[in-house]
């Protein structure tokens, strides 16, 4: 990482408790199997860190940040292993993570700054991830800025405009990115690519769009309303208030085809495009079940990050990142 981040860090005013409890059930480097295939496939972006890279999922009592410490663990200690201590909204009883005790700690209980300075120091070239609440997005950007800890942010919400201002400012190496599926993200930009090079291409071609999520999801889903912004500068003038929300598990399970025990973890998307007289049609679909593609994608985007905070960084280069940055160094783990 830039010195120049590190040296920013805040003064230690406090003493957390110690944070090294259950190193020796931590990391590096245990002998944890790689996920088949993982390992051979693991990205470019892994191979000039030199040592595995420690990382903080806050807060993986959550379905995310579970995802993540899995995966974390599953990606083979000798590429990265998971920090003993993650912060949550509240403490909470230590969770095991594939045989690793992570202590449960209060992001609200005044030591949180502490906890992170300590970490740092125990485990050099920390990365922090964080999957909380859109409602905690700024202030624990405020935290991980303040104690220079490079963080990816994988929570959606919050202030995006002050979030970005904030880190661009501070020079905090990060990732932040409201959608971490790599595969999506490529396609997102492809459409992106032939919305700026084919403007107006579909114009006159009548539009519809599907999307179906889990029943929690009030709102419609952030990616469909960015590949919308793509199919109208092709020239389709859609409405995203249009866009047809499917949140009833009867639909999900019939016409979506949503497979039952997804039916709490799903996101589906179908985009179809029909020509002024219907003699042509295209439909555009990506279906996702469960969390692992966003959870593979936010430990390449941590190990993205680890290395960038290796290499120096001159003035002016560029130090907030998104998944489209991780994509083009060309880290890939499928699953
Ligand atoms: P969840 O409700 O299961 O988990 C959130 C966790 O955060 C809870 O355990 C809660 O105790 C904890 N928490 C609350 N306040 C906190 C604070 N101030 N500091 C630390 N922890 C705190 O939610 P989830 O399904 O895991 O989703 C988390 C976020 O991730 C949401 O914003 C969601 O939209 C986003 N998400 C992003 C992607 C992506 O690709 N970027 C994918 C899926 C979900």
């Amino acid at each position: 990482m830039s010195s120049a981040c590190l040296a920013r860090a805040a003064p230690l005013k406090t003493r957390a408790r110690p944070v090294v409890p259950h190193r020796a059930r931590a990391g590096p480097p245990r002998s944890a199997a790689p996920r088949r295939g993982a390992r051979a496939m693991a990205s470019r972006v892994v191979c000039a860190a030199s040592a595995p890279v420690p990382i903080m999922v806050n807060d993986l009592t959550g379905k995310m940040g579970r995802a993540v410490a899995d995966a974390v663990v599953a990606r083979g200690a000798d590429q990265c292993f998971l920090v003993p201590v993650a912060l949550s909204g509240q403490a909470k009883d230590p969770v095991d993570v594939g045989g690793v005790e992570v202590e449960i700690r209060s992001v609200l209980d005044g030591d949180a700054g502490a906890t992170l300075d300590e970490l740092k120091s125990s485990y050099p070239g920390m990365i922090v991830v964080d999957y909380t609440l859109p409602a905690a997005v700024n202030a624990n950007a405020s935290l991980y800025v303040k104690h220079g800890t490079p963080f990816v942010m994988g929570t959606t919400g919050g202030d995006r405009e002050a979030l970005a201002e904030q880190v661009r400012a501070s020079r905090l190496p990060a990732v932040i990115a409201p959608q971490m599926g790599k595969q999506v993200v490529a396609f997102q930009a492809a459409m992106r690519l032939m919305a700026e090079n084919f403007p107006g291409a579909f114009t006159g071609y009548t539009l519809t769009v599907t999307e179906s999520h889990q029943s929690s999801k009030v709102d419609t889903s952030g990616t469909a309303k960015a590949i919308v912004q793509s199919f109208n500068d092709l020239g389709c003038g859609f409405d995203i208030e249009d866009a047809r929300l499917v949140r009833d598990e009867p639909t999900q399970l019939g016409e979506m085809r949503v497979p039952k025990e997804h039916l709490l973890g799903h996101a589906f998307h179908t985009y179809k495009l029909t020509s002024p007289d219907g003699s042509v049609g295209f439909e555009f679909q990506h279906n996702v079940c469960g969390r692992s593609i966003y959870a593979e994608g936010t430990v390449d985007a941590a190990l993205f990050l680890a290395q960038k905070t290796q290499s120096a960084t001159s003035p002016g280069e560029e130090t907030l990142f998104d998944m489209i940055d991780v994509l083009k160094e060309g880290g890939m783990v499928t699953n």
